[in-house]
């Protein structure tokens, strides 16, 4: 089955697959989960190093004004959005819930700023929950393998995945499909000719009918 091809591949290549967001709460994971949209983990892991030591709290962020956020963040790219959510998501953190990061799905995407990835993101890592997140490289990924349609949206993937990942993997399998799209299966010129997922893989069919 290619489900289970597939894990067990990524079993192989990737035995302690991890996030690669440097974060000390639940807070400021969310912070670096908004801030890596479009933008390098190691990028981000850079920009908040120097955040969190001015603002780690949503009152502290709030504190530290709109002006000074935009000029920390800057380097992530799309800075005055980003402002924009992460002051709005800090306000709405203190007003209806205490200051504290949610823990469920419907209360995250609730929060202004913060879509399903980002929810799906944080239930996964900072509440050990089995959430599979679908960002560029698990989405691209996903439709070279035929799991999800081609044009299907982002919401639809996750609905394909959640349907064929075993629940105890789900998140395991998050980190590993994001690695796997980084390093081997890239948007260009991913790496076919070393990959054991020729067999199964409709990107490369296509590919080998072309040539
Ligand atoms: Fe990606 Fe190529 Fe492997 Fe298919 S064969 S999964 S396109 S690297």
């Amino acid at each position: 089955m290619k489900i289970t091809k597939l894990i067990s591949y990524l079993d192989e290549l990737y035995v302690e697959p991890y996030c690669a967001l440097n974060f000390s709460s639940d807070y400021e994971l969310l912070v670096a989960v908004i801030l890596s949209a479009q933008c390098t983990d190691k990028r981000v892991n850079v920009v908040t190093k120097e955040l969190f030591k001015l603002a780690n709290t949503p009152q502290k962020m709030l504190d530290l004004g709109e002006d000074k956020l935009k000029q920390i963040i800057y380097p992530c790219g799309f800075y005055n959005n980003k402002t924009k959510s992460i002051l709005s998501m800090s306000n709405d953190l203190i007003e209806r819930f205490n200051g504290e990061v949610p823990s469920s799905l419907d209360k995250l995407i609730s929060l202004k700023g913060v879509g399903r990835k980002t929810a799906n993101v944080v239930i996964a890592n900072a509440f050990g929950g089995q959430t599979i997140a679908v960002d560029t490289h698990v989405h691209r990924v996903s439709k070279r393998l035929n799991l999800t349609s081609d044009n299907s949206t982002p919401y639809q993937c996750e609905m394909d995945l959640l349907k064929v990942v075993p629940i105890d993997k789900r998140s395991r399998f998050h980190h590993q499909m994001v690695l796997f799209g980084r390093e081997h299966c890239k948007a260009i010129k991913p790496q076919c000719n070393d990959c054991k997922l020729k067999n199964i893989c409709q990107y490369y069919k296509n590919k080998a009918k072309k040539n």
